[in-house]
C-alpha cells in the first residue's frame, strides 16, 4: 500500500495528529492511514487519568469526558502529616473515553484507522510491516506508538530511562478532590498516588526498572495504608500498569531513506519524568507533528525543523528540570532507599526547592 502519511499507534498522540493530517489531506487529495495494535480504541487503559489544568491544551476533549474537578494536590512524605497545595487544579478523565473521542475525530475528518494490527517491523529506507502481512510505504510517518516505539528506534531516538508502574482501580468511599501524593523509600525512583474518579479511586506506584519486583507488594501495601483510613475500599475493582519514559525529550524527527519521519508523545520521550504526566504533551505534540507534516508535503522547507524547536520551546525547560531532579535523587540515595525527608521534597513539585534555579552539575563544580 502506498501512503502520504502513516500514523503508527493511535493514543493521544497519534490521535491528534491524525485530526489535523486528515483535515489537510481531504483538502490535498493525500491518503492518511493510522494503524494501531489494540483492538478497541483506548482499551485497555494504562493510565491514571489526571489532566493538570496547568498542561490545558487547548481543544482536549477534556471536558466531555472529565469524571470530576480535582482542587488540590496532598502530599505524603513518608508517614509524617501531609503538606496541602491549594490551586492545583485538573481533571480526572475517562481515559477509554477520551481516546476513543479522538480516534472518532480523527475518523471523521478522514483518517482511514485500523485496530487490531501491530507494526512489526520497519526497514532502513521506511517500509512498514504489519502483523496482517500488510506492506506500506508512506511519505511521512508519525511515530506515536508509546515508550517503546519501533518507530523511534528505526530512526535512533529510543527512551532508555523508564519507570515501571503498577495500579489498582477501588471504591472511593468518600468524596475527595485531591490528587494524594506519597513520596517514600518504598518507592524508589517514583512515587505513589491515589487518584479520586467518581465513585472509584486508582492506586498506583513507579518505580526503577531494577525495582520492579517491589511493585507487587508495595502496591498491596500502599493500598492497606489508604484502606485502614476508611478512605477507600478493600476491594479490586482491576490492574493497570506500564512503562512511563523518564529520560527527556529525544530527537523528534528522522529520515528512513526518502521516508520523513516524526515523533511525538510517548515514543518522543515528553512526558514529565518527576510526576509521569505525559497526556498533554502527547496531544499537544501529536498536533504540531501533524501541521509540521501537512506543511512539509506542501513544500515548507523549515517545517520539520520547526517542529523540533517548537517542542522544545514548549517542553524543554520543565522537562531538563525533571530530568536534573531525578538524577539529584538518585544521586541521593533513591535506588538504595536512603532518600531524607528533604530530599523527598526537593525532587517533588509541590515543593519550593523543586523550583528552584537550575544548578546542573557542571555548573557547580
Ligand atoms: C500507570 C500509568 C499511569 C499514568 N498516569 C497518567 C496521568 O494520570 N496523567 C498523565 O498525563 N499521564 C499519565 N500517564 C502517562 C500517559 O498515559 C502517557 O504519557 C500517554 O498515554 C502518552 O500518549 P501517547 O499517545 O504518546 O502514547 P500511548 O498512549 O502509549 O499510545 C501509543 C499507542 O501506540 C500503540 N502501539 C504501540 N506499539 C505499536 C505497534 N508496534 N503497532 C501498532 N500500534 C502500536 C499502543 O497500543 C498505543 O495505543 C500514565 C502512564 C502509566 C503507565
Amino acid at each position: 500500500m502506498r501512503l502520504d502519511v502513516a500514523v503508527i499507534g493511535l493514543g493521544p498522540a497519534g490521535a491528534s495528529a491524525a485530526i489535523i493530517a486528515a483535515q489537510y489531506a481531504k483538502k490535498a487529495g493525500l491518503r492518511v492511514a493510522c494503524f494501531e495494535k489494540k483492538a478497541v480504541a483506548g482499551h485497555p487503559v494504562q493510565c491514571a487519568e489526571f489532566v493538570p489544568a496547568m498542561l490545558d491544551a487547548g481543544d482536549l476533549v477534556i471536558t466531555e469526558t472529565s469524571v470530576q474537578r480535582i482542587h488540590e494536590m496532598i502530599t505524603y512524605v513518608e508517614s509524617g502529616t501531609p503538606d496541602l497545595t491549594k490551586n492545583f487544579s485538573g481533571h480526572m478523565i475517562d481515559r477509554r473515553a477520551f481516546d476513543a473521542s479522538l480516534v472518532a475525530k480523527a475518523e471523521a475528518a478522514g483518517a482511514a484507522c485500523t485496530f487490531g494490527v501491530k507494526l512489526k517491523s520497519v526497514s532502513a529506507d521506511g517500509v512498514l510491516t504489519f502483523s496482517d502481512g500488510q506492506v506500506v510505504r508512506a511519505k511521512a510517518i508519525i511515530g506515536a506508538d508509546g515508550p517503546h516505539s519501533l518507530i523511534g528506534k528505526a530512526i535512533g531516538s529510543t527512551n532508555t530511562d523508564i519507570v515501571e508502574t503498577r495500579q489498582l482501580s477501588t471504591t472511593l468511599l468518600k468524596p475527595h478532590e485531591a490528587t494524594d501524593i506519597y513520596l517514600s523509600n518504598d518507592f524508589p525512583g517514583g512515587y505513589g498516588w491515589m487518584f479520586p474518579k467518581g465513585d472509584i479511586a486508582n492506586i498506583g506506584l513507579g518505580v526503577y526498572p531494577a525495582q520492579k519486583h517491589l511493585l507487587k507488594p508495595a502496591l498491596e501495601n500502599l493500598h492497606a495504608r489508604i484502606a485502614a483510613t476508611g478512605q477507600v475500599g478493600a476491594d479490586v475493582i482491576g490492574y493497570t500498569g506500564g512503562a512511563i519514559p523518564v529520560g527527556g525529550m529525544l530527537k523528534p524527527d528522522g529520515k528512513l531513506g526518502e521516508t520523513t519521519v516524526l515523533l511525538a508523545g510517548d515514543a518522543a520521550g515528553l512526558t514529565n519524568p518527576i510526576t509521569g504526566a505525559g497526556i498533554a504533551a502527547a496531544v499537544m505534540s501529536g498536533r504540531l507533528a501533524g501541521e509540521a507534516l501537512v506543511a512539509h508535503l506542501g513544500g515548507e522547507r523549515d517545517a520539520i525543523e520547526i517542529y523540533a524547536e517548537d517542542l522544545e520551546d514548549l517542553f524543554g525547560a520543565s522537562l531538563a528540570r525533571a530530568v536534573l531532579r531525578r538524577q539529584q535523587l538518585f544521586d541521593q540515595g533513591a535506588a538504595d532507599g536512603t532518600l531524607r525527608k528533604s530530599d523527598l521534597r526537593g525532587g517533588w513539585i509541590a515543593y519550593e526547592n523543586y523550583w528552584r534555579p537550575r544548578v546542573s552539575k557542571m555548573d557547580a563544580a
